[in-house]
């Protein structure tokens, strides 16, 4: 047995013998509802079993919420600011332990959970850094009368997150929230609970009783925490068919205000004069293979210049076919499983489906574990772009090759999806690069770049992407209404 298969052993052991609870309130307790089991797509081995929340357990994590954000939103920002600095440092003395759940759960690389940690709790700073941040506005609205606005917290915010960054989304999107004077209740994926209820313990005793509430279940518990009266404001990252289901659920109990980070099917633009080995090592970074593509930001249709197709093509494949896909524990590996069977068998029907339409497959077959979540990598040519592959995001290794002539086509191919998050240029011409800036659909545009996310640069999108923008000032403001004050003077 290597050193790796020992350390594997001992976290597994750690993961089985844990005692997963829920937080909510000033309590770790069991969830009363359905146990839900977590595999290791890596192996389909249960890591654990862990009960979800009741109906009662999401209503208790709500009123212990209603009753923390009054005093909560009353403390000084920068008093928050340490609070919230203060949960950053005790989870980074457990960072290597979250690591490992995230690998072990969601099949992805140590070396990039590892980065996921960090990038997590450099988002909590990031927000706790944006405290002085939370101003309102003084306007000259009548001549001698005084006008201004303050920013108020919601009180109750929801935060429902998706399995693809378990930590990281959990670390980072409680963080604006809170900050803005909010009580959170979060709730991770079903797929990928465990480093979620991990913070969620470890948070208890440095945050105020019931500011945050982690809870563990599937959509009737995100359902119940939407339709609840005291959640005003709700914050959903996934897929928009629940993105789409949330608003309506919020629409049935009440007005709720829903801020919305969705899929994508990211276009990524080469043109005759960029660098060739820059963009293609772009393009291999942009899919996110260490996800195994499931990142929404995935560039997962290239539009190459007819005059650079072939050579980029070449490049391209090669890449793709070096990628070493194995264990996520192993520290050469780049590629592991998808989260779980279900999500491997989804890819394949796209591959299958795609090849049997006539797309050309590019990519070498691999031998590859028949359990769990593998899929290989794989790029195809010849896809028509109205096809479903064309169309539908994926959300797993499959990469689309297209060509265009003219710079009006590689927009329009670009627009012509329903999504609209990422999209990625690369040109030398600092004309055309803002042209295409002004005329992509995306939130988020990258000129010679991919996948990279700046902190402080709004993240959202725009389309069946989503609605609002995060990582940024902007998110913080999200979570505060504007209430505007008006003095008369005494005459
Ligand atoms: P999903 O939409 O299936 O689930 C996301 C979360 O919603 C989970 O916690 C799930 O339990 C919960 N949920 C499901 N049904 C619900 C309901 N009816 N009411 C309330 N909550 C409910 O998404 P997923 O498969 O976990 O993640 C993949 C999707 O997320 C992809 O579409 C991906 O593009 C998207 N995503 C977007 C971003 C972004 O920043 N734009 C980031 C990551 C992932």
């Amino acid at each position: 047995m290597n050193v790796r298969n020992e350390e594997l052993d001992l976290h597994e052991s750690a993961i089985a013998s844990h005692h997963w609870t829920l937080s909510i309130g000033s309590e770790r307790r069991p969830g009363r509802g359905n146990a839900l089991p977590t595999l290791n797509p890596s192996t389909s081995r249960l890591l654990a079993e862990v009960a979800s929340a009741s109906a009662d357990d999401v209503d208790d994590a709500v009123s212990a919420a209603v009753l923390a954000a009054q005093q909560w939103g009353e403390r000084s920002p920068l008093d928050r600011a340490r609070l919230v600095r203060d949960l950053a440092d005790v989870l980074e003395s457990h960072a290597e332990e979250l690591a490992w759940l995230d690998t072990l759960d969601a099949g992805l690389p140590l070396w990039m959970m590892r980065v996921d940690v960090a990038t997590g709790l450099q988002r909590m700073r990031m927000f706790s850094d944006f405290a002085l941040g939370l101003t309102g506005q003084t306007i000259p609205a009548s001549a001698g009368g005084v006008h201004l606005t303050f920013p108020r917290p919601f009180g109750v915010v929801a935060r429902i997150i998706p399995f693809n960054h378990p930590f990281m989304f959990a670390a980072s999107k409680l963080a604006a929230p809170l900050m803005a004077g909010n009580a959170v209740i979060l709730k991770p994926s079903e797929q990928t609970p465990l480093s979620a209820l991990r913070l969620g313990e470890l948070a208890q005793g440095v945050l105020p009783d019931g500011v945050l509430s982690v809870l563990h279940g599937g959509p009737p518990v995100g359902e119940r925490m939407v339709r609840n009266e005291a959640v005003r404001r709700i914050a959903f990252t996934g897929s928009h068919i629940v993105g789409r289901e949330i608003q309506r659920i919020g629409a049935e109990s009440g007005v709720k205000h829903i801020s919305l980070e969705l899929g994508g099917k990211n276009a990524m633009i080469v043109f005759d004069d960029a660098d060739m080995e820059a963009a293609v090592a772009g393009a291999v970074k942009g899919m996110n293979f260490a996800f195994v593509g499931q990142s929404c930001g995935s560039t997962s249709r290239i539009l190459l210049h007819r005059s650079v197709a072939e050579r980029f093509t070449e490049l391209f494949v090669k890449a793709v076919d070096d990628l070493r896909v194995g264990a996520p524990w192993e520290s050469d590996v780049q590629v592991g499983p998808m989260v779980d069977a279900a999500a491997r068998q989804r890819v394949e029907g796209f591959i299958e489906r795609a090849s049997a339409a006539g797309a050309v497959r590019l990519t070498a077959d691999r031998q590859l574990p028949d359990d769990g979540g593998f899929v290989a990598p794989t790029v195809f040519r010849g896809v028509d772009p109205r096809s479903e592959l064309g169309q539908e995001e994926v959300f797993g290794p499959v990469v689309s090759l297209f060509t265009f002539t003219e710079e009006s086509e590689a927009i329009a191919l670009a627009n012509d999806v329903r999504y609209g998050l990422t999209a990625s240029v690369w040109t030398n011409d600092l004309s055309r690069s803002f042209r295409m800036a002004r005329a992509l659909e995306a939130g988020y545009i990258w000129i010679n770049d991919t996948s990279t996310h700046f902190p402080g640069v709004p993240f959202g999108g725009t389309k069946l992407s989503g609605a609002g923008r995060e990582e940024s000032i902007d998110e913080l403001l999200s979570y505060t209404e504007t209430t505007a004050v008006n003095v008369v003077m005494a005459r």
